[in-house]
């Protein structure tokens, strides 16, 4: 066995690369290093690449949650879709849901149930990230997040939602936005949306509510048809006040007192006119000067203003100077301003209500701000007859047990004292109360001829 003699070590050989190199321990580590070196750098080339890729190959598109598509797109996104196929299946993930859930009180017999509710969900997707198919071979990549930071307008997080598609298909988000409009159009075909402030921001009040029919509403004879008329002809003269400079807006002020079918009449005028109601109740806590200028000034389109209790806004200013109390600052001269201020362009109608006129500001009542008054009042005769009509009218034939009706009113001495008796006081009562009387006997009309003294106010003694 020979053994040569070991290589004497030289500066030169302390440099020798190749005896480095052939030393087994170090050039493993090398070659770890090497690894190492060639992963990260195979990483990073893979996330430039991706990144590369996606600007090249992927569009997005960011929906805010402030923009009205939002509430579309994920009602949209919500609708069942045909997941035939495996790959559609695997890919078809909704899985993380959300629910957004409206209640409303439920009658039977035309009667609310009291404490009773009807529950509706909509289920929606949740936050994260979904791939949804939306027609064989075409997918989009949804991702709904919640921002750390919140709206100064709701107090709530920013949210937003958006869409990927790959970009051969980028097409079809122009289809995605359309369907997803008609959809939100077909949810409220024949309803009437009801908007009410919510903060700094109009938002849609539960869900959008039947159509109520105008001729559900009864007015005295005539009231009705003058006001509708009104409207119509203002909605065809867009012209006249575009050439004489005016600012295209007209209002109405209904006073009178509660339960006379002001609120209702507005909201099925809306719906005849195929308009939402936006709604603010200036006795409202919280509402300010600045805000309703604010709110006035970004009115959802194609719809009808409604202020109620406009009377609030006198109120206000006398109660905070002399008890301090500061809940509600609508003051008279931000009610005007605001009104001034109601946008040009569109066509702006707005109706102010009120149980109190003797308590406005006479500035109030001024054309541009209001241009007609209409005093809706306790139920009258021909209110009394026609709302019979509408409940019995079918069984009533004759308009027998319409007359017995309206002669019993009388002699309740109702309708500002049609009674035959002296002695009987002169009373009124509210559409609203005969409207009770009538749901509480549907169908029976002996039951409402024999209850008809319950729609005497009641006095309470202290
Ligand atoms: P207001 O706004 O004058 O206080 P509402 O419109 O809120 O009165 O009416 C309260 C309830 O009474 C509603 O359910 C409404 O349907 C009914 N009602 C009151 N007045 C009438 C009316 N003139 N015609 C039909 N329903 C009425």
């Amino acid at each position: 066995m020979s053994t040569d003699p070991p290589t004497p070590l030289t500066p030169h050989s302390i440099l020798n690369l190749d005896v480095l190199f052939n030393n087994p321990v170090f050039a493993g580590g090398i070659g770890l290093a090497g690894l190492g070196a060639a992963a990260a750098f195979g990483r990073r080339a893979t996330i430039s690449g991706i990144a590369l890729l996606r600007r090249q190959m992927l569009v997005n598109i960011e929906i805010s949650k402030r923009d009205p598509s939002y509430s579309w797109v994920l009602a949209w996104l919500a609708q069942p879709r045909d997941n035939s196929g495996f790959l559609a299946r695997r890919l078809t993930r909704l899985r993380n849901l959300s629910v957004n859930t409206t209640t409303k009180s439920l009658s039977s017999a035309g009667r609310v149930d009291e404490g009773r509710t009807h529950a509706d969900f909509r289920v929606q997707p949740g936050f994260g990230r979904h791939i949804v198919r939306h027609r064989p071979g075409v997918y989009i990549a949804v991702n709904r997040e919640k921002a750390s930071t919140t709206s100064t307008a709701t107090g709530e997080p920013h949210e937003t939602l958006t869409l990927t598609l790959l970009w051969p298909h980028r097409h079809v988000l122009g289809e995605v936005f359309t369907e997803a409009h008609s959809l939100a159009q077909s949810f409220q075909q024949g309803k009437t949306v009801i908007y009410t402030a919510r903060r700094m921001e109009w938002t849609v009040l539960g869900k959008p509510r039947l159509k109520r029919p105008l001729g559900s509403v009864i007015l005295d004879e005539g009231v009705k048809e003058r006001i509708v008329g009104d409207v119509r002809e203002f909605l065809a003269a867009q012209q006249w006040y575009t050439n004489r400079g005016v600012p295209y807006r007209r209002g109405y002020l209904l006073y009178g007192p509660p339960g006379t079918g002001k609120t209702s009449f507005i909201q099925a005028l809306a719906g005849e006119l195929d308009y939402s109601v936006a709604m603010i109740n200036l006795s409202e806590v919280g509402m300010t000067d600045d805000l309703l200028a604010q709110l006035l000034t970004q009115l959802p389109e194609k719809s009808i203003l409604l202020l109620e209790d406009v009377d609030a806004a006198l109120a206000n200013r006398r109660e905070r100077d002399t008890d301090g109390y500061s809940g509600r600052t609508v003051t008279a001269s931000g009610l005007l301003n605001a009104l001034d201020g109601l946008a040009a362009g569109e066509d702006r109608i707005a109706f102010l209500t009120t149980n109190h006129i003797d308590r406005l500001d006479p500035a109030l009542i001024r054309p541009g701000r209001v241009d007609m008054m209409v005093r809706i009042g306790e139920a009258t005769r021909y209110q009394a007859a026609e709302m019979w009509d509408r409940y019995y009218g079918d069984i009533d034939t004759d308009r027998l047990g319409r007359a017995r009706f309206l002669a019993r009113l009388a002699d309740l001495g109702l309708f500002g004292g049609d009674s035959q008796n002296p002695s009987v006081p002169k009373r009124h009562t509210s559409t609203a109360a005969i409207q009770g009387l009538f749901q509480f006997n549907k169908n029976d009309m002996e039951g409402a001829i024999s209850q008809a003294e319950g729609l005497i106010p009641r006095t309470f003694e202290p």
